[in-house]
C-alpha cells in the first residue's frame, strides 16, 4: 500500500446550482421539434421533471462525507466528487456509461458512489483509492493515489486511451500508459490529458484539431474520399515540451492550455476565437507559449490556469486574472470581437484570486481574501451562475453571486449547465442554503412519532427531519453546534460503511450504492429556505416561510 500524498487535502461542503435535469443540459430541440416535445420525451424517459437551481443548494448526500473534489467540465452534464477515505462517486447524464455505475440507463437525482472498478482483465479491483479526475462530454477518469488511471463511458474516439474503442460502463484500469504514473488529468469534449509524475503529458481521443499536440490532427482521405480523423486511442506523448515540468493541465472543447513548473503557459488544438492567445485563430497541432506569461518578471508568469469551452483563462504571480478567446455571445469578448490575446478585466482591477474555472459559458472566480464568489457568462440559461431566485441568469461584466456572500470558498468547477462549489466547512450560514435533492420531511418526531413540541426538535443536516432533543439517542442535553445526524441517518452510514467491507464478492449493479440517489421526492416547498435549523436556539426567525 502506498503512503498517502503530502498532507491531508482540504475537504468541504458541496453546492451546486444551475440544471439537474441531465438529459436535457445544453440539448436543443431538433428541426420541427418543440421544446416542449423535447422536454416530454425526456419526462418520459426518466418520470421526472426536474427544475433548475436558481440559487446554490448543498448536495444532500455528502451532508456527513468529506469531500476534497468536486468536478465537472465544460462539456459535461455530468460530475465527480471523491471523499477523504478515496471513494469516488459520480452524478449526471449517464448515456455512455460515464457515471461508471454497470449500466447506461438515466440517473436521475444526485450522486451515487461508485460500487465497483475492474482491472483490464474485468477483475474487480479492491483498495484502490482514489485522488482526483475530470469529465468530458460523455466519458469519466479517475486517478488513484498511486498514480493509476481508470476511465468509463464513450470511447468511439479512444478518450478512454485502453487502445480500443469500446465502451465502457464501469471504471476500468487503462495499463496503456505502462509505468506512468498519473498526477493530474484533464479531459475535453472527446479526448484526455494525463499528466505523469516526470511532468509529462500523454494523450489521448479525438485529434481533430490537433488538441492532443502530437504534431498532428489524424486527418486522412478515405476511399470514398471522405476526410477523416483516426482517432488516437492509446496515449502519445504531447510533442515540444522536451525539458519542461507540467504542472497543470485544462481543456476546452478541442482546446488545450498547460503550464510548467516555471509558470509558462502553452496552448494548442482549435484556435477559433482566439482562445489559445497568439492573436491568430489558426489551430495549432503542438504546444506553443504565449507571450504574455513568458516574461523574465517572475510576477508576470502563470500560477493558474483554467480553459471554458471557447476561452481560457490565467492568474498571474499577483493573482491577477487574464482571459482570452469568446467569453460572451454579443460585444466586446464575444463572437465578433473575441478577445485574441490574454487580457485583464477592468471590472476586476485590485483583486486577487485563489483559484477559477470555465464551464459552457460561465466564468467564476474566488477571491483570495473576501468571502465571496464571483461570476458572470451570458446565457447561462439553466441558473449555472447561482444568483438566486428570480434574478438575472446572464451577466456580461462579474458580479458577486449575492447568496454566497460571507461564505468561504475552497474551489469551484463549471459544467455545460451546472456549477459545483466546495465550500469550507463549519460556517454557520451553510446551515441556511437548501438542500437538493429536495425531500418531503414529516412533521413529527421521528422517535416518538409526536409532532408537539415543535420548538424543540433539531433537525438532521442530512435528511431535514426533526428528532425531539429529549429523544436523542445518546441523549443530548443542548443543542450541538456542529452537524448533527438523526439516528436513522447514522444508521444508514454504518450500514453502508460494513457492507462495503464485505460486499466485495458481489456483481457490480446500481443497488450496491446504497444509500445512493433518492430520486428527488415531488416537490412540496423549498427545503427550509431561510429557517434557522435549530428552531430552539434561534427561535426568532425574521423570515417569513416561504410557499
Ligand atoms: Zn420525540
Ligand atoms: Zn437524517
Amino acid at each position: 500500500m502506498s503512503a498517502p500524498t503530502s498532507g491531508t487535502p482540504e475537504w468541504g461542503k458541496v453546492l451546486i446550482a444551475g440544471g439537474t435535469d441531465w438529459d436535457m443540459i445544453g440539448r436543443k430541440p431538433k428541426p420541427g421539434e418543440t421544446r416542449e416535445i423535447l422536454q416530454v420525451a425526456i419526462d418520459n424517459l426518466t418520470c421526472i421533471s426536474v427544475p433548475h437551481l436558481e440559487t446554490f443548494h448543498v448536495i444532500r448526500e455528502f451532508a456527513d462525507l468529506k469531500v476534497i473534489k468536486a468536478i465537472t467540465g465544460p462539456n459535461a452534464a455530468h460530475s465527480v466528487f471523491i471523499t477523504d477515505d478515496g471513494d469516488a462517486w459520480t452524478m449526471g447524464r449517464n448515456e455512455k456509461g460515464q457515471l461508471g455505475l454497470g449500466d447506461n440507463t438515466p440517473h436521475v437525482g444526485g450522486p451515487v458512489k461508485v460500487p465497483t472498478i475492474y482491472t483490464n482483465a474485468g477483475k474487480k479491483s479492491t483498495n484502490v483509492k482514489f485522488v482526483t479526475g475530470a469529465v468530458g462530454r460523455h466519458h469519466t477518469i479517475l486517478v488513484s493515489d498511486t498514480g493509476a488511471v481508470y476511465a468509463a463511458g464513450d470511447n468511439k474516439m479512444g478518450q478512454l486511451g485502453n487502445s480500443n474503442h469500446k465502451d465502457h460502463t464501469s471504471f476500468v484500469h487503462v495499463t496503456s500508459l505502462g509505468k506512468e504514473k498519473a498526477t493530474g488529468v484533464a479531459c475535453g469534449a472527446e479526448y484526455t490529458m494525463v499528466i505523469s509524475d516526470k511532468g509529462q503529458l500523454w494523450a489521448f481521443g479525438s485529434p481533430e484539431f490537433g488538441q492532443l499536440g502530437n504534431k498532428t490532427n489524424g486527418q486522412y482521405l478515405q476511399q470514398s474520399n471522405r476526410l477523416v480523423h483516426i482517432p488516437q486511442a492509446s496515449p502519445v506523448l504531447v510533442s515540444g515540451l522536451q525539458g519542461k515540468t507540467i504542472v497543470e493541465v485544462d481543456c476546452g472543447t478541442n482546446h488545450t492550455i498547460a503550464r510548467d513548473s516555471d509558470g509558462r503557459v502553452y496552448s494548442w488544438g482549435f484556435g477559433g476565437y482566439g482562445r489559445l492567445g497568439h492573436a491568430k485563430q489558426e489551430d495549432l497541432w503542438s504546444p506553443m507559449p504565449i507571450d504574455q506569461f513568458t516574461g523574465t518578471n517572475a510576477l508576470t508568469r502563470a500560477t493558474k490556469i483554467a480553459a471554458g469551452s471557447t476561452f481560457s483563462m490565467a492568474l498571474d504571480g499577483q493573482r491577477q486574472l487574464w482571459l482570452w478567446g469568446k467569453w460572451k455571445t454579443t460585444g466586446d469578448g464575444g463572437g465578433g470581437t473575441p478577445w485574441m490575446y490574454p487580457r485583464t478585466l477592468y471590472d476586476l482591477n485590485g483583486w486577487a484570486f485563489k483559484t477559477i474555472n470555465g464551464g459552457g459559458v460561465t466564468l467564476f472566480a474566488l477571491p483570495v481574501t473576501e468571502p465571496c464568489t464571483i461570476a458572470w457568462g451570458q446565457g447561462a440559461l439553466h441558473c449555472e451562475l447561482g444568483f438566486g431566485e428570480g434574478e438575472a441568469r446572464s451577466a456580461t461584466k462579474p458580479d458577486k453571486v449575492r447568496p454566497m456572500e460571507g461564505l468561504t470558498m475552497l474551489d469551484v468547477s463549471c459544467g455545460l449547465g451546472h456549477t459545483l462549489l466546495l465550500c469550507k466547512p463549519g460556517q454557520e450560514k451553510i446551515q441556511d442554503l437548501p438542500k437538493w435533492p429536495v425531500l418531503d420531511v414529516e412533521e413529527h418526531c421521528i422517535e416518538c412519532l409526536s409532532a408537539e413540541d415543535e420548538d424543540n426538535m433539531l433537525l438532521c443536516d442530512k435528511c431535514d427531519s426533526g428528532t425531539h432533543l429529549s429523544c436523542t439517542v445518546p441523549r443530548l442535553q443542548e443543542v450541538p453546534d456542529i452537524d448533527w445526524f438523526c439516528q436513522s441517518c447514522t444508521r444508514a452510514k454504518e450500514k453502508n460503511r460494513t457492507k462495503q467491507l464485505d460486499d466485495d464478492s458481489k456483481p457490480a449493479t446500481g443497488a450496491a450504492a446504497g444509500a445512493g440517489t433518492k430520486a428527488p421526492a415531488k416537490r412540496k416547498a423549498p427545503a427550509a429556505k431561510g429557517g434557522s435549523k435549530k428552531s430552539k436556539a434561534n427561535p426568532a426567525s425574521d423570515e417569513e416561510d416561504s410557499e
